[in-house]
Order: structure tokens, then C-alpha cells, then sequence
């Protein structure tokens, strides 16, 4: 049986990088809408891995507004770090999600690991969970990531979040240097896209 393309869909995000980067990976005839179209907030992030997180916010921007519901939570794994940021990469910005601020404490938490910390290349990577709800309460998670380094400087101010300071492996730029349309075809968000990508 052919399956039914999705042409109206939820982003279960209020972060304007994701929704943009999102956006740019599904065809044009999709039509999307945001929690600001229907005044929501996002619910609280409860969930112990990024699966859970992403579950959670698809299914309940899915009930709150009865649409298919795409959600995604992502963040950056930094090995010496024991993984941290992690699911709290988003609240590592604070309350006003100020991504400097973030990114201030990655090098302050490196630094007290190791003072020398940039002499060792600091392997990292960006994992990303999407769950696709639908109304009917079916639903599907998947996930992607991409490998890499942390920089020893904050370069570029392209992207969002923590793009300045990772370097994809086998790159020489960090993803905030490069044009969106070269992050796009590498990263974590398309590597878990492509799993769901036949829905669209
Ligand atoms: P959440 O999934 O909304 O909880 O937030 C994920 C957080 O991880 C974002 O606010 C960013 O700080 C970070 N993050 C996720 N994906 C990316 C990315 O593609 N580039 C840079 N930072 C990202």
C-alpha cells in the first residue's frame, strides 16, 4: 500500500535554528506550523536521553493541536566532559537560551578537567532524536549524529547554538564557518532526517 506523503506538519520546537534547519529539509509543499502560530509553549524536558525528550514534546504538541507532530532533541556530547552537555545543552544558555553563555562554560568545564585541554584533541559529537506523533498516537523515534572535535576558539558566526566550536571530522571549519547548505548535508539532524524522509 502507498503510504500517505504528510503534507501538513507540527515542528514541536520554539528554537527558530532548529525550525529553520527543519524547514530546509523537507520538500517545499510542506506546509509547516510552530507552537508561535498557536501561542504554546514547549513542555518540560523530563526525559533522561534525547529519545524520551523528543517523544515527549512530539506527543504533546501532537494532542495539543491534533496535527502530525515533528520533534527533535539534540544537543553536543563532549567525550572528557562524561558527555555533558548533552540534554542539557539547550539549559546550559540559561533561561534566555544565550548560546555565548553556553559556550563560555564548555571551556570553563574544560579548563578545570585539564588546563591543558586544548592540546588533546577533544573528540565530541552532535546527536539528534526525532519522533514523528500522529493523531492516531502512532509514532516513530530515529536518530543521527555526527562525529567531530571541539575547537580551541569559538570561529564563525554562522548556525546557532554550539556551531563556533565543533569541527565535523575531516573537516577543517567548524559547522558556525560554514554555509548552512554544507552543515545541512552532514549533520546530525539529516543523518536521523533520512531515516523518516519516505513520510514527506
Ligand atoms: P533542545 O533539543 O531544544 O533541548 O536543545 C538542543 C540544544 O542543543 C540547542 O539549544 C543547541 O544549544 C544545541 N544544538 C542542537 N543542535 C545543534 C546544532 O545543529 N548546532 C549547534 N547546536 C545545536
Amino acid at each position: 500500500m502507498k503510504k500517505k506523503k504528510i503534507i501538513n506538519l507540527f515542528i514541536g520546537s520554539n528554537n527558530q535554528g532548529k525550525i529553520k534547519e527543519i524547514r530546509d529539509l523537507l520538500p517545499k509543499k510542506v506546509q509547516i506550523l510552530t507552537p508561535k502560530h498557536f501561542n504554546l509553549n514547549s513542555p518540560k524536558e523530563t526525559g533522561a536521553t534525547f529519545k524520551e525528550n523528543s517523544f515527549l514534546k512530539a506527543k504533546f504538541f501532537s494532542k495539543k493541536t491534533k496535527m502530525v507532530c515533528l520533534a527533535d532533541d539534540s544537543g553536543l556530547e563532549i567525550d572528557s566532559l562524561n558527555k555533558l552537555p548533552g540534554i542539557y545543552s539547550a539549559r546550559w544558555g540559561g533561561k534566555k537560551s544565550n548560546f555565548n553563555l553556553a559556550i563560555k562554560k564548555v571551556y570553563k568545564e574544560l579548563k578545570k578537567k585539564d588546563k591543558n585541554w586544548y592540546k588533546i584533541k577533544q573528540p565530541a559529537r552532535f546527536i539528534c532524536a526525532l519522533t514523528l506523533y500522529w493523531p492516531n498516537n502512532k509514532f516513530l523515534n530515529v536518530m543521527g549524529k555526527i562525529e567531530g572535535t571541539i575547537s580551541k576558539f569559538k570561529k564563525g558566526n554562522k548556525g546557532f547554538g554550539y556551531d563556533p566550536i565543533f569541527i565535523p571530522l575531516k573537516k577543517k571549519l567548524t559547522f558556525g564557518q560554514m554555509i548552512p547548505k554544507e552543515k545541512y548535508k552532514i549533520d546530525h539532524r539529516i543523518n536521523a532526517f533520512k531515516k523518516i524522509k519516505k513520510f514527506f
